[in-house]
């Protein structure tokens, strides 16, 4: 499959690290653990959304874009890794941001990402809670055009099949850094929120036939939605690769028991695996993902889901300049 044909903006530093977990690993004695650092993608501080973005971006220029806009959490990684782009490509980029916590703390509403998106330069807009975001963002992009802006507007978590072109790319990168390495993998595990990653990657992968099972951790809705609006996306993802029909509805397998009370509300199990990858591996995960989709393979583990044997890999997704933003979250007793 020749992904090349599609217009693309170099910018995220590819390959990402793909490494065993070894104290992990031995702490839960067993599977092991690997991890594929796409914390490290290299665009002001990292993230999944860059590899959608180089996709995405790649469109915006070409349409002849002065203005990108997206919308996202507050705390969204998206928005931060758009703004990062927009200011590297030399143009604006308008955000709406979306309160999905109710959180009123200065460090969520004003640390973390949204202090980032602001260095890059990012002007944005608050939304209250349960509005069709997509919507809204196109009626705001309306009123820009009107003023004379050619506005390119990106979907929440860049999640169509443009930006999903990204994470068909990592499928194929990890299989081959696990050829290069003599790496047999078994499970691959992430968390899955706007849908476009696993679509990506479940679309690489059918697309090579190579059926390691792939399972998403849900950061926010229910199993059968999640799955549904992967296997969309993966619809239209296998379309315009050119491959329709190579994922089935029951490759799309999708865990939504670790979401916890809500999107970006943190959870018990999510702080542990932020403390355990913290303190055994010295990698830094998010309080609203990679947590919750760590917190689903440690408990998977515990609970014997996985062969001892099995080689597990766990894709990071990124998300860590959001722990600024939910540090009320964490007690260091008397450590600190
Ligand atoms: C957006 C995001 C995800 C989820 O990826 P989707 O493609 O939206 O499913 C996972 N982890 C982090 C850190 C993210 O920012």
């Amino acid at each position: 499959m020749n992904l090349s044909r599609f217009p693309r903006i170099r910018l995220a530093h590819l390959p990402t690290p793909l490494e065993p977990l070894i104290r992990l690993s031995e702490e839960l004695g067993g599977p092991e653990i690997w991890i594929k650092r796409d914390d490290c993608t290299g665009l002001s501080t990292g993230g999944n959304k860059t590899r959608k973005l180089e996709f995405l971006m790649a469109e915006a220029q070409n349409q002849g874009a002065d203005t990108v806009m997206t919308q996202g959490a507050i705390q969204s990684n998206h928005v931060r890794q758009t703004s990062a782009f927009a200011a590297k490509l030399g143009i604006k980029c308008h955000v709406l941001l979306e309160d999905r916590t109710g959180y009123t703390d200065d460090n969520y509403n004003h640390n973390g990402n949204v202090f980032i998106d602001l260095l890059h330069g990012a002007t944005y807009e608050k939304r209250g809670p349960g509005l069709d975001m997509n919507a809204e963002m196109e009626s705001v992009a309306e009123k820009l055009r009107e003023g004379g802006a050619n506005v390119y507007t990106i979907p929440g978590g860049g999640s169509n099949s443009t930006g999903a072109l990204g994470y068909v790319d990592c499928a194929f990168e990890i299989l081959h850094q696990a050829n290069e390495m003599g790496l047999v993998i078994d499970h691959i595990v992430h968390a899955t929120g706007s849908a476009g990653t696993q679509a990506g990657l479940i679309s690489g992968l059918k697309a090579m036939n190579v059926n390691i099972p792939l399972l998403g951790i849900s950061v926010r809705a229910p199993k059968e939605e999640q799955e549904e609006n992967v296997y969309n996306l993966a619809i239209d993802t296998t379309a315009k690769l050119g491959c329709p029909s190579v994922v089935n509805r029951d490759d799309i397998v999708a865990n939504s028991d670790y979401v916890g009370e809500g999107y970006g509300l943190p959870t018990e199990a999510g702080i542990e695996a932020i403390t355990m990858f913290a303190e055994l591996e010295g990698i830094l995960l998010d309080p609203v993902y990679s947590s919750k989709g760590a917190s689903g393979l440690i408990d998977l583990i515990r609970k014997g889901r996985f062969k001892k044997s099995d080689r597990v890999v766990f894709i990071h997704t990124g998300g860590s300049a959001s722990l600024f933003g939910y540090t009320k979250h964490f007690d260091f007793g008397d450590r600190a």
